[in-house]
Order: structure tokens, then C-alpha cells, then sequence
């Protein structure tokens, strides 16, 4: 984190500060008013500004302006820049520039060879790719002053969570360049967490949660145990097949070849770097009408040789033939969970986030994976989930508004727990309830959640009905998921359980419902119970009153020791014991 941190800090009376979201595809600018976090939207009126920068006759274009120069003037246009930034070209993958100015070797780090200044002769500039991300923060943050109506001096801006030291100092050092000083870096899947929680209207609630962020040419989930406030990242997966790029994919192939078979003898428009371009530019905005409509449109303009292709497809149709990337999504998902050491019995809520987020397909498949109780927070499975193209930049703004206000050296300390990674118990401390009598009625009562970050310190009242001495007894506990089976019998549920599936699928290509036929076939109870684990502590309390309550607290310390006390309420005197870590 010590890179990460502000150089040069302003006094805070003179900070305007704005979360940003800096992605390979897209970045997003935001502000907080009334403490609710705004995203902002550029000169362009776009909210989802695409990362790219293109040059003609010496002017600087940025955003969608830049993108659309993709078909026109690819050679001019620097794209998918931001993750080679602080990188040696040879451990960069420069598969989405091929469409764009190529990444070149430059000593220690990557750069681009665009002509960006007026005049047939003039030379082409050789930029890295600190330079191209300082002009491009600079059209940003000019977007938000303008906007604002004053200079953006500072920012909290999002970063994945396998950003390393060198590409986190990239970037706080192209951010200075450009006069922006850079409050905290923030990993994206808490800056989503925190887009829902730092809402004014949000209830702060223990909780697992499975940030799914997906993107254009990537996606990373992320598992995070949110306790008493703090937020603690159990496990990441990232990868960088399965993203928005893979869908178009699929719509470029399939409109190419209905091309072909309708034209004969025009040619594959994929073998055509303009026409691929069009294509490409096409399938990504019917990809994008997908999401909304049940049909949509594609429609290129002379696509090759001069011939015009119209088409439409609906979105059944879609989902078959994107079906691998849609299972890829699925997979990480669930690699994330096992990962973390958890359940999907475990997750309390699945946050969607990043523009891919928006596919209703998705939504559903993670419905299905997860429990009921399971939260999925996306648009198409939830009233009141935010725009997931906007969670990063609002818990970005929303973070930077909270910070602003500190002196420079007492950002880092001071909200550095609530968004790394700090040291965190891993089985859940409680006690034995009270009111068994014998031991195979003994009910574990969880008062420290396991994944809680340390220090913590939890409080419980437990009934002690009988009074007289009562005995505490302190434990660890763990969950495991009990499975029960179905009673092997009845034909005919067979048949109704089939019609079932039909009913909830009557949108799916045959396909999918056949998937879901086996695991309904097999369809089992699983549900999580607690197991009771080593006894960490015993505390007798002599004479409690009948029906009094007694009060256990447990605090475990940052080196992982327990303290533990137990009294009766409103009684006399008390227990209290350390144990070591
Ligand atoms: P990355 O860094 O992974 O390249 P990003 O974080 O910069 O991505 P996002 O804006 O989160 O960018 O995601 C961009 C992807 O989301 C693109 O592939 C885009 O086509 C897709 N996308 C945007 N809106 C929608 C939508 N409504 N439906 C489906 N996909 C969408």
C-alpha cells in the first residue's frame, strides 16, 4: 500500500475530490451530492466513458469519439491500454490491440506509435503507456471539473484485485502527472460492496458476499466477508477469456456467416480489418439491446465490398449460441466460493457488477446456482440493484468523500482496514446455549462469525431459566452442509417434477432445460448446521437468579487471543478469562 498512497497532499480545504472507475474498456467519473454518489456523465453525455484515446490532424479525441475512430483510423487509436500499464512488454497480452495502435517493447515498460500532431509531415510520437493514461485521466478529470464546475484536484480510483506494487505506483504516478493526486486506490469489488453499503438508506449487516465483476476483457470475482463493518476479501479468481469481448465474439460469428450464406461471393467480413471493425462495433450494441429486449437489430452500412447486411436475432437465440461463455461465468463464480473454503449455502448476497453484468442470462444462471436466500443483486433479479456499470465509480465517490477531508499521511492508516485484506478469524466462536439438558440438545449459539476481521468484539445474551450455577461453555464452531436425500420412491413424481422444469424453463432452448432435468432428478436437501468444535473456555457463574439473563462477551485481538467474560445481567460480579493465540 505504500506506493498506492498520496505523493503530494493537498491541504483537504483544497480538494475537490471524485471517485474513478479506470477500465480496460470503459472508466466512469463520480461525485457525491446529498451524500448519494452520482455518476457523471462527460461532454458526450456518456456515463460509460470507453478508454480510449484517437488522434486526427492533431486533435485528441477521447471516449466514444475515440472508439468509433476504431473503424476509420485504428492505427491512430490507443484501446485496452490500462492493463499494461507498470508492465514489461513481454508479460503483456496484446491480443485486444489488434484492432488498434500496437503495443510496442520500450525498455521496462509498453508504448504506442500514434501521429498525433498536425500536418502530413509531421513525425509519429512514440508515447509509453504512462503517458497515454496521463492524457487520458487528464480528458477525464477535465470532464468532472467541467461538470462541477470547478478544478477535480484529488480521487479515489478503483484498481482490480491482482494490481501489483508497480502497477499501482504506475498509476498513482501518471495520475500526478496529469495534477491529480490519487486520496487511496481501492480494490473494485469493494468499491462495489461499497456502493451498496455506503447507500444512506443500507442496514450494515454481517455477510458473505460474492462480488462477480465482469467486464469487457475480463472478469474477477471476488468473495468478501463483510463483519461489523469491516470488509475482508476471502478469495479472488480472475479471468481473461470469459468477458464482454467473448460475446461479441459470438455475434460477429454468427452475423458473418449469415453474411456470407445470404451474400456468396462477397467475401468473410471478418477478413477485412475495416469490416471487422463494423462488425465488431455492431454486435457489441446488439449485444447491448439483448440485455433490454427480447429482439434486436444489426444493421452495417456497406459491411464489404460495398454491401449492406441487415439481420436480426432474438434472445433465445443468443443465449443458445453464447451458451460456453455463459458457463464460463458460472464456473468462476463457483471456483470463487470453493475457493474462499465456503458454500453457496454460505453466500448471503451476489453482487453483479461491470457492463456484461447487465445480461439477464447471467443473472438467471446465478440465481440457479445459489440458494434462495442468496441475494442476487442485478438488475433483471432485483427491484432496487444499482446500474452495475456504475457500482465501481460510486464506491469509489462515495469513499473519496469520506476521505477527502483527512491530511494526507492519515488516509492510509486510517482507512486502510475497512478495504484490505486485515487478519480475520476463520471458525465462528460462541457459546453452548443454556437450555439443554443433555448433551444431544447442546445448541451452538455463534457470537464472533468466523471471516470476522480482528480486533472484534461481540456481545450475547443468553436465558439461563433455571438459575443456580451455570456453566458457559465457550467453543469454536464450523459449518457443514448436512445433505439429505429424497425418499427413494413415487414413479410418477418423476413425471410431475419433469413438467416442473418445463414450467420454469419455458424460455430455454431444450439444452438448458436437460441440465436442469439431472439436477432436479437428483434433487437433495442441503442446508448449513453448525458442528461444535474445540472448547475454547468454560466460565461457572454461581447463583444466577431464575430467569435471569446472562451476558457473554468475547473479544479476539488483533494477535488472534480471546478474552472472554460472562455475568449475569443486572447481577453481581462476573467471570473473566484470557486465552493466548
Ligand atoms: P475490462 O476492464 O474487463 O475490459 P471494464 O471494467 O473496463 O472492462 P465495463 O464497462 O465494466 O468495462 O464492461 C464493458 C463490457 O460490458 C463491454 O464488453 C460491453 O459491451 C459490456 N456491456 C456494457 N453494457 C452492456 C449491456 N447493457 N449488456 C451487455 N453487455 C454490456
Amino acid at each position: 500500500m505504500g506506493d498506492s498512497g498520496p505523493k503530494a497532499g493537498l491541504e483537504p480545504s483544497e480538494r475537490t475530490a471524485i471517485g474513478i472507475t479506470f477500465g480496460n474498456s470503459n472508466s466512469s467519473i463520480a461525485h457525491v451530492v446529498d451524500d448519494k454518489a452520482e455518476v457523471i456523465a462527460n461532454e458526450d453525455g456518456d456515463r460509460q466513458i470507453p478508454t480510449i484515446l484517437s488522434y486526427v490532424d492533431g486533435d485528441e479525441y477521447y471516449g466514444q469519439q475515440a472508439k468509433n475512430f476504431l473503424v476509420r483510423n485504428p492505427t491512430n487509436t490507443v484501446a485496452y491500454f490500462r492493463d499494461f500499464l507498470g508492465k514489461e512488454f513481454k508479460s503483456i497480452d496484446p491480443t485486444h490491440s489488434h484492432a488498434s495502435a500496437h503495443p510496442q517493447e520500450a525498455g521496462e515498460t509498453v508504448s504506442f506509435t500514434v501521429k498525433d500532431k498536425e500536418g502530413e509531415e509531421a513525425a509519429p510520437s512514440t508515447l509509453s503507456v504512462s503517458e497515454v493514461t496521463t492524457r487520458y485521466l487528464r480528458r477525464l478529470v477535465n470532464s468532472a471539473s467541467e461538470y462541477l464546475g470547478k478544478k477535480v484536484t484529488s480521487a479515489v480510483i478503483t484498481v482490480p484485485t491482482n494490481f501489483n506494487d508497480k502497477q499501482k505506483a504506475a498509476l498513482v504516478a501518471a495520475a500526478a502527472a496529469a495534477d491529480l493526486e490519487v486520496l487511496q486506490l481501492i480494490s473494485e469489488p469493494v468499491a462495489a460492496v461499497l456502493a451498496y453499503d455506503g447507500r444512506p438508506q443500507a442496514k450494515i449487516e454481517d455477510k458473505i458476499i460474492v462480488v462477480a465483476e465482469l467486464g469487457g476483457t475480463r472478469s474477477d470475482v471476488a468473495v468478501v466477508a463483510s463483519r461489523g463493518g469491516m470488509y475482508t476479501i476471502l478469495a479472488t479468481v480472475h479471468d481473461y477469456e470469459y468477458g464482454g469481448v467473448a460475446l461479441d465474439k459470438v455475434l460477429m460469428d454468427h452475423f458473418a456467416k449469415e453474411f456470407m450464406k445470404k451474400n456468396a461471393g462477397a467475401g468473410d467480413p471478418r477478413e477485412n480489418a475495416r469490416s471487422l471493425a463494423k462488425l465488431r462495433l455492431e454486435a457489441e450494441s446488439t449485444k447491448k439491446a439483448l440485455s433490454l429486449g427480447t429482439n434486436a437489430s444489426f444493421s452495417v452500412e456497406s459491411l464489404i465490398g460495398g454491401v449492406d447486411f441487415a439481420s436480426t436475432i432474438n434472445r433465445l437465440r443468443y443465449e443458445t449460441i453464447a451458451r460456453t461463455v455463459f458457463e464460463g461465468f458460472n464456473r468462476l463464480v463457483e471456483s470463487a466460493v470453493k475457493k474462499a473454503g465456503l458454500d453457496v449455502l454460505d453466500v448471503d448476497e451476489v453482487i453483479l457488477s461491470g457492463g456484461t453484468a447487465h445480461t439477464p442470462r447471467i443473472a438467471a444462471n446465478f440465481r440457479s446456482i445459489f440458494p434462495p436466500s442468496t441475494r442476487i443483486l442485478a438488475p433483471s433479479t432485483y427491484a432496487s440493484a444499482i446500474n452495475p456499470s456504475e457500482l465501481q465509480a460510486r464506491g469509489a465517490a462515495l469513499q473519496a468523500s469520506l476521505i477527502q477531508e483527512y491530511e494526507a499521511e492519515d488516509i492510509d492508516q486510517s482507512t486502510h482496514a475497512a478495504v484490505t485484506t486485515v487478519p480475520h478469524t476463520t471458525n465462528a466462536i460462541g457459546v453452548i446455549a443454556l437450555g439443554g439438558d443433555t448433551a444431544a440438545d447442546e445448541v451452538f449459539v455463534p457470537v464472533v462469525p468466523p471471516e470476522t476481521a480482528v480486533p472484534a468484539r461481540r456481545t450475547v445474551h443468553l436465558s439461563a431459566p433455571g438459575g443456580g450455577d451455570v456453566l458457559v461453555r465457550v467453543v469454536e464452531g464450523n459449518t457443514h452442509i448436512k445433505v439429505t436425500k429424497p425418499e427413494p420412491k413415487a414413479k410418477e413424481n418423476g413425471d410431475a417434477k419433469a413438467a416442473k422444469a418445463e414450467d420454469a424453463d419455458e424460455e430455454d432452448d431444450s439444452d438448458f432445460s436437460e441440465d436442469e432435468d439431472e439436477e432436479e432428478e437428483e434433487e437433495e436437501k442441503r442446508e448449513k448446521v453448525w458442528k461444535i468444535g474445540a472448547t475454547l473456555a468454560e466460565a461457572g457463574l454461581k447463583g444466577v437468579s431464575k430467569g435471569a439473563k446472562v451476558e457473554v462477551s468475547i473479544t479476539v485481538n488483533a494477535d488472534l487471543s480471546v478474552i472472554v467474560t460472562a455475568r449475569e445481567v443486572s447481577g453481581k460480579g462476573g467471570v473473566r478469562g484470557t486465552l493466548p493465540s
